[in-house]
C-alpha cells in the first residue's frame, strides 16, 4: 500500500548520505577546524539518526500489526547488506594488518568492521530491541526504557566527562567498553531513533509546515549550543550522542512529511549504496592520489578530496538507483481501488460543520470501512482529530487497535462471553443488545465499558425500550459500566409521511425510555440514534454522537435519495481495472462463459482484469452494467467472469492493452457513482462498496 506522499523522507537520504561521508572526510579540516567541527561533529549527527528513524518508521508499525513475523524479511535484508559490506571490508583489514580474530565477535555485533558499519549491527540488535520490548512493554514502557538507555550511552559519551566524575559509574562504563569500543551502538543509540520514527509515522503534525521547520530550527540551535557546550567543557569521549538530538530530528520528520513529495525509491537505493560504498571510495582516491602523486591536492585539500569521495560515491551507487527505479510496481498492473484522502477530509468536514455543538462524529468504518480499507480510513479520519469509531466486530476493533487507533471503538453487534477477553485486552465498548446478552458478558468477571441499544421499533438488536425490569438488570451487573445509550432508526432514508412518522415515534420512545432511565437513577450516558440519513434527513436533533458511514464515503445509498440536508459530499473511493487484451469480433461469433455474447456485426471487445471475485456483481453481465473507457461508457458483454470480463469497445477508438477502466469513480468528464452502479445491480452502494474484494489493492492518494 503507497501510503500518503512520504517522498521527502526519501529526498532527505540525499543530504543525510553526504553528512555521513563528510564525517568520514571532514571537508573543511584543512581550511577551519572550528567550522568543520560544527558541520561534521555537531550539524551531522543527525544523518545517521534519520536512517534508524525511517527504519523504525515504516517497520514498527508493521510488527505491530503483524507480530514478529514481520520482522524476518527485514531481518534478513540487513543480514545481506551487512554480510556483502564485511565481505567488502575484512579482505581491506587484512591487507592494512588492522584484523584480529579476538576482536572479531565484538566487531560483528556492536563496532562493525569497519568505518560506520556499525550501523548495520546495531541496526539488527536495535530493532530487535525496541521489538521484544514492545510486545512484553507496551509503548510506554518502551518508550521509557529506549529514554533510559539513551541517557546511560549518553552519559558514556558525549557527557563522559559527568561519568568520570562518579567513580561506581566509572568503573562500570569502562567494564562495558570492554565489550564494545561506544555506547553507539544497538542497545543504547538505536532504540531511541527506531520508536522515535515510530511515533512520527503515527503521529501526523498538529500544526502546518511552517511550525515544524520553526521547530527543526530552534532544536538544531539548541544541538548546535548544546555540542559547543560539551566541547568547551571538553566533556566528550565520542560525541555521537546530543540531548537536543531526538527532539530536532522529530521535528525534522514531520516538517519533511508536510512537503507530501512522491516516493522516490530510486533516490532510497541511491542512498544505500552510497552508504555502503562510499568508505571504499576514499580508499580508492587515496589509493589513486598516492598512485600519481597527487596527494596534496586529492587528499590534504579536505574539500577537493570530500568532493572527490562524494562524485566517485555518487557515480558507483547510480546503477543501483537506476535498477530501482526500472522496477515495475506491483500496484494497478490488474484491478485497484483509489482513495482520495482529499475526499474524505472534505467530507469529513463538511459534516462537522452540520453537528450541533457538542455533538461528536464517530466513524462507522465496519465492513473494512465498507470496502475502502479500515486501517487506511481509521487513520485519516485520526488524523483529522476523529476520536470515535465503530465497528461490527471485536475482530475489526482489534485491527484497529493493533494499527494504532486510539479512542472510542464501538463495537454495533452481538459479541460473545467468549470475546470478553479480547474486547478487554483492545478497551473495545461493548454494545449491550439484550438482558441476557448483559449477563452472560457480566459473568465473565472482566470490567467492560458498554452502550445499552434500545430497540424502538426497528426489532433487529437492542433492548425493548419499555422494559424497565431488563434495564433496571443491567445496571445491577457489576463489571459492566454503562456509558453510552442507543437505537437505530429504521426508516430515516424513507421521506414518505408513513417513514417520517414512524421515525418520529421511533424518537419518541427513545426519548421516554432515556428520562425514565434518569428518573430512576440510572445514568444512560453518551446518546446517539442518527446514522448518515438520520443526520441528512433529521439534522436538528440534539445528541452526543452521530454514526456516519455511507455520506463519510461520499456517497448516497441510492442515486435518486434525496435528503433534507443536501451537501456537496464527494466520493472516496474510485475502483479501477486495466484493458489487458482486445478482441476482433467478426458477425456470428460469440465471446465469453455460454457463448452469451454473440456479435452481430464487426465488434471490439476488450477483456478487463476483474471479475466477480473482486466484488463486480455478476448480475452486470450482458449489458446491464456499463464500464468508462477512454472517458465514455462502455457495455459489459457476455457474462463476467470470475477474475475477468468483457466489455464491447466497438464503438470507442484505439482501445488498448493497458488501457485503464473506470468501473467507479470520475473518468474525465464522465461518471460512474457506486450509488448508480449499484441500482443497476439492485442493489444499494452499501453493499456494492462492502463486498469489494481484498484481492483489489488499495492504494492512497493524497
Ligand atoms: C452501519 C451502521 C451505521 C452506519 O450507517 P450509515 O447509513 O452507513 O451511515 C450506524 N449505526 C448502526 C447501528 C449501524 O449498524
Amino acid at each position: 500500500m503507497t501510503s500518503t506522499r512520504l517522498g521527502g523522507l526519501d529526498d532527505f537520504r540525499v543530504p543525510a548520505a553526504l553528512l555521513v561521508i563528510a564525517i568520514h572526510t571532514g571537508p573543511l579540516l584543512s581550511m577551519s577546524p572550528a567550522t568543520n567541527y560544527l558541520l561534521t561533529d555537531i550539524l551531522a549527527r543527525l544523518a545517521v539518526p534519520f536512517f534508524f528513524a525511517v527504519s523504525g518508521w515504516f517497520l514498527l508499525p508493521r510488527v505491530q500489526q503483524q507480530g514478529m513475523a514481520a520482522l524476518l524479511p527485514f531481518l534478513k535484508k540487513i543480514l545481506i547488506l551487512y554480510s556483502i559490506s564485511a565481505c567488502l571490508y575484512y579482505p581491506v583489514k587484512i591487507y592494512n594488518h588492522t584484523f584480529s580474530w579476538t576482536s572479531l565477535p565484538r566487531e560483528l555485533i556492536f563496532d562493525g568492521p569497519f568505518y560506520h558499519l556499525w550501523y548495520f549491527p546495531a541496526l539488527l540488535l536495535g530493532t530487535l530491541l525496541v521489538c521484544l520490548s514492545l510486545r512484553y512493554l507496551g509503548r510506554r514502557g518502551t518508550a521509557v526504557l529506549c529514554a533510559a538507555l539513551y541517557l546511560f550511552g549518553l552519559l558514556g559519551d558525549s557527557y563522559y566527562g559527568l561519568a568520570q566524575a562518579i567513580p561506581p559509574l566509572y568503573r562500570l562504563y569502562e567494564a562495558l567498553f570492554q565489550c564494545f569500543d561506544y555506547t553507539r551502538n544497538g542497545l543504547f543509540f538505536a532504540p531511541l531513533f527506531l520508536l522515535l520514527g515510530d511515533r512520527a509515522g503515527r503521529n501526523p503534525p498538529r500544526h502546518g509546515p511552517q511550525r515544524c521547520w520553526i521547530g527543526f530550527g530552534l532544536g538544531l540551535a539548541a544541538l548546535i549550543a548544546e555540542g559547543l557546550a560539551v566541547k568547551h567543557f571538553n566533556l566528550a569521549r565520542f560525541d555521537a550522542f546530543y540531548l537536543a538530538l531526538p527532539p530536532c530530528l522529530y521535528a525534522l520528520l514531520q516538517g519533511l512529511r508536510t512537503l507530501e513529495l512522491p516516493p522516490r525509491p530510486g533516490l532510497r537505493a541511491w542512498s544505500g549504496a552510497v552508504y555502503i560504498l562510499h568508505p571504499l571510495c576514499i580508499l580508492l582516491v587515496r589509493g589513486f592520489a598516492k598512485g600519481f602523486g597527487q596527494t596534496a591536492l586529492l587528499v590534504d585539500q579536505s574539500l577537493v578530496h570530500y568532493a572527490a569521495v562524494v562524485g566517485l560515491s555518487a557515480l558507483l551507487a547510480l546503477p543501483f538507483a537506476l535498477l530501482r527505479r526500472r522496477r515495475p510496481t506491483s500496484a494497478r498492473s490488474r484491478a485497484w481501488i483509489e482513495l482520495d484522502a482529499r475526499a474524505l477530509r472534505h467530507n469529513l468536514a463538511l459534516l462537522r460543520e452540520r453537528l450541533p455543538a457538542g455533538c461528536t462524529l464517530m466513524a462507522v468504518v465496519k465492513a473494512n470501512a465498507y470496502g475502502h480499507g479500515a486501517v487506511e480510513i481509521a487513520r485519516l479520519c485520526a488524523a483529522e482529530g476523529v476520536d470515535a469509531f465503530a465497528v461490527a466486530t471485536v475482530q475489526e476493533g482489534e485491527q484497529l487497535r493493533r494499527a494504532g487507533i486510539r479512542g472510542t471503538i464501538l463495537v454495533l453487534g452481538y459479541s460473545g462471553p467468549e470475546l470478553v477477553p479480547l474486547l478487554a485486552r483492545c478497551r473495545l465498548t461493548q454494545t449491550v443488545v439484550s438482558a441476557e446478552h448483559a449477563q452472560l458478558l457480566d459473568g465473565c468477571g472482566r470490567r467492560l465499558q458498554v452502550h445499552l441499544k434500545l430497540d424502538t421499533g426497528m426489532h433487529r438488536l437492542g433492548i425493548p425500550w419499555n422494559d424497565a425490569a431488563s434495564l433496571a438488570s443491567i445496571y445491577a451487573c457489576r463489571n459492566l459500566k454503562v456509558i453510552g445509550t442507543f437505537t437505530h432508526l429504521a426508516r430515516a432514508g424513507q421521506r414518505t409521511l408513513e417513514g417520517e412518522h414512524a421515525t418520529e415515534e421511533q424518537l419518541a420512545c427513545f426519548r421516554t425510555a432515556t428520562e425514565r432511565l434518569r428518573c430512576a437513577g440510572f445514568d444512560p450516558g453518551a446518546l446517539h440514534v442518527q446514522s448518515s440519513y438520520g443526520l441528512l434527513n433529521y439534522p436538528e436533533l440534539t445528541c452526543a454522537y452521530v454514526r456516519l458511514g455511507i455520506a463519510l464515503y461520499g456517497s448516497l445509498s441510492a442515486p435518486d435519495d434525496h435528503t433534507r440536508l443536501s451537501l456537496p459530499l464527494r466520493p472516496v473511493l474510485a475502483l479501477r481495472a486495466r484493458v489487458v487484451q482486445v478482441h476482433t469480433l467478426q458477425p456470428g461469433e460469440t465471446a465469453g462463459y455460454d457463448g452469451d455474447f454473440i456479435a452481430v456485426r464487426p465488434c471490439h471487445v476488450a477483456v478487463l482484469a476483474i471479475g466477480y471475485a473482486d466484488g463486480w456483481p455478476r448480475c452486470l453481465s450482458h449489458g446491464v452494467g456499463q464500464v468508462l473507457l477512454h472517458s465514455r461508457p462502455v457495455p459489459v458483454a457476455g457474462l463476467i467472469c470470475m477474475d475477468q470480463m468483457l466489455v464491447d469497445v466497438t464503438e470507442v477508438p484505439n482501445v488498448r492493452p493497458g488501457d485503464i477502466a473506470t468501473l467507479i469513480g470520475r473518468d474525465g468528464d464522465a461518471e460512474l457513482t457506486a450509488a448508480r452502479v449499484a441500482r443497476d445491480a439492485g442493489t444499494i452502494a452499501n453493499e456494492l462498496l462492502s463486498r469489494l474484494g481484498s484481492r483489489v489493492e488499495r492504494i492512497l492518494l493524497p
